[in-house]
């Protein structure tokens, strides 16, 4: 085509070959934009429309790359306060071990060297603390443990889920009354493994804790592979459910709905465990579940490049 001639000079052969080439341009830029390449630009080379129309793509691509910037700084500030929190919470549950270890031991000799002094409301107070110490020496070992999931990274390995689910369950020795059924055809997955049969072991453990049935049934199976790169896990018991309101409490920190020396005890940290475990495998977790219909938990993990593994990339969740 001649440049020399505006588009009023334009035949209408000239002008839509005229068109269709800005219009690919422009489109072009688009694409790369859409695909998450933000170093492009369209080209200003002309004052009509399309030269308006390239200005314009170019602003809204200046204002994605501050966007952009200002999320890359956030992120990093995020991960810095959740370091920060993590360190904190491992110092300080690291440190009430000794007084409490203190607590224990005394008022262990209190009641070895002193009951005959005692009397029974004395004992009654004594084992009181004695419990309370015993609770509180849980709860501190569960936050050592959930800051220890920040801490400790391993690498990630490609292992069999299969097989992974089959030594959780020796791990876990389920009793006589529990029937765990795993489904053939389990995917090979990339994982931390030690923190991903913590997570197995944990659904597990609950499926079979919150459960009044003479027979407990736990199915594990595999939900397939989805369009966003996750492997889909399913653990399903047919056990006491939960209510609608609080399906998405229990994965809350200290979030029990039971008292607490109920179900078997516990301290309402596992779930919140499993979920920071599940967030560092890039995937989610949450369950379905009604009061007495049995609750079933399912979460992802995204299947990691190998070339990738071992990256900071992989925790960026
Ligand atoms: P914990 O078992 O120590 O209380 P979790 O964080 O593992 O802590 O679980 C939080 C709460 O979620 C439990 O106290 C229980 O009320 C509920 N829950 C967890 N798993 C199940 C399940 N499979 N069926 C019914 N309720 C469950």
């Amino acid at each position: 085509m001649n440049a020399e001639i505006t588009p009023d000079e334009m035949n209408t052969e000239e002008l839509r070959a005229y068109t269709e080439n800005k219009l690919a341009d422009i489109l072009s830029v688009l694409s790369d934009v859409a695909l998450g390449d933000l170093t492009v630009e369209a080209s200003v080379d002309s004052e009509d429309i399309f030269g308006s129309v390239a200005m314009g793509v170019n602003a809204m691509i200046k204002g994605l790359r501050e966007l952009k910037a200002q999320d890359a700084e956030k992120t990093i500030l995020l991960e810095k306060t959740n370091q920060e929190l993590e360190d904190f919470v491992y110092i300080v549950s690291h440190d009430l071990k000794a007084p409490l270890r203190a607590i224990t031991g005394f008022a262990q000799f209190l009641k070895e060297d002193y009951h005959d002094k005692v009397d029974e409301q004395g004992q009654d107070y004594l084992r009181r603390i004695a419990e309370g110490a015993d609770r509180m020496h849980q709860l501190i070992n569960d936050l050592l443990e959930l800051s220890r999931i920040g801490r400790h990274r391993n690498p990630f390995v490609e292992i069999d889920a299969g097989e992974l689910i089959r030594r959780t369950i020796v791990f876990v020795n389920p009793p006589e009354d529990v029937k765990i059924v795993v489904s053939d055809g389990m995917p090979a997955i990339f994982c931390d493994e030690v923190r991903l049969q913590q997570v197995f072991a944990n659904l597990i453990t609950n499926a079979m804790k919150y459960n009044d049935k003479d027979e407990k049934i736990i199915e594990i199976s595999w939900a397939g592979y989805s369009e966003n790169g996750c492997d889909e896990f399913i653990v399903r018991d047919n056990g006491i459910g939960i209510e609608e309101a609080h399906l998405d409490r229990i994965f809350k920190i200290f979030q029990r709905l039971h008292a607490k020396e109920e179900y078997g005890g516990g301290t309402g940290v596992g779930l919140n465990i499993v979920r920071k475990i599940v967030k560092q495998h890039g995937g989610k977790i949450w369950v379905e579940s009604a009061p007495a219909e049995g609750s079933v938990f399912h979460f992802t993990v995204r299947r990691q490049d190998k070339d990738q593994t071992g990256t900071e990339e992989q925790w960026l969740v």
